[in-house]
C-alpha cells in the first residue's frame, strides 16, 4: 500500500532543500517568505508522520 503522508512529508522534504540550496536569501537563522512556506509544510508533515509512527508503535 503506497503510504501518502511518508511520500507528501518526503516530497516537501525535498522541495524545501531545492529551495535553501537554490535560494540566495535562505541562510540557517533567516528563511524568505518561499523557503518559510516550504519549510513549514515541510515541518507540518513531519510532524504528521512522525506522530502516526509513534502511534503505531503503541498499538
Ligand atoms: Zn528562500
Amino acid at each position: 500500500m503506497p503510504d501518502d503522508l511518508y511520500q507528501r512529508y518526503q516530497a516537501a522534504h525535498r522541495a524545501h532543500q531545492a529551495h535553501t540550496t537554490t535560494c540566495t536569501h535562505c541562510t540557517d537563522t533567516a528563511r524568505c517568505p518561499d523557503g518559510q512556506r516550504a519549510y513549514e509544510l515541510f515541518a507540518r508533515l513531519q510532524d504528521a508522520y512522525l506522530a502516526r509512527q509513534r502511534d503505531q508503535r503503541r498499538r
